[in-house]
């Protein structure tokens, strides 16, 4: 009885790991007929945005990497699990949509951790990697594209690691800052 209720969880969590349920996750797929919200980016993000542009052409090696047509701003996220959003419109445009009242409370890195990660889907084209690692016992995010945002303190610290593997999806830097 123990081990098969263990198979179905193992198989729940696969499900969710690895397809992507387009309900319960921050990628989402707009139907045909919906329209882009917004032409531009809320000047409040203007500055975390051009931080992931530099951070772009710094670790992926390529200078001319920019974020382009995808504006940010605050809005309703269209479900209470997030906190943040992709929109992906069925003209190829996309968008990010933050919710304020969230913003307004978190901390700088974790605002960094969310952005990079919307952009992630909507710029890079990144699905979630919900791989985890044990350190020590604990158990740490190998990418900073888990379907749970990589928290401020772990992003803080490891922050070149997990920004390398955002654009280059390479993962050994991020080990090696973990020490494994
Ligand atoms: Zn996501």
């Amino acid at each position: 009885m123990k081990i098969r209720r263990i198979f179905i969880l193992a198989l729940i969590t696969l499900s969710i790991s690895s397809c992507g349920l387009p309900l319960h996750r921050d990628l989402v797929v707009k139907n045909k007929g919906e329209v882009r919200q917004f032409e531009a980016t809320n000047p409040i993000f203007a500055n975390i945005v051009t931080q992931f542009e530099q951070a772009g052409k710094q670790y992926s090696g390529n200078p001319s990497f920019s974020v382009g047509d995808v504006p940010v701003n605050f809005g309703d996220t269209e479900n209470p699990s997030f906190e943040g959003v992709c929109f992906s419109y069925p003209d190829g445009r996309t968008e990010v949509i933050i919710r304020e009242s969230w913003w307004n409370s978190a901390s700088q890195p974790l605002k960094e951790s969310l952005i990079f990660h919307e952009l992630g889907h909507c710029v890079l084209g990144r699905d979630h990697d919900n791989e985890t690692v044990e350190v020590n016992g604990s158990s740490r995010k190998a990418s900073m594209m888990n379907a749970v945002i990589v928290n401020s303190g772990q992003y803080s610290e490891f922050r070149a690691g997990y920004l390398t593997e955002l654009f280059t999806q390479t993962k050994q830097t991020l080990f090696t800052a973990f020490g494994i």
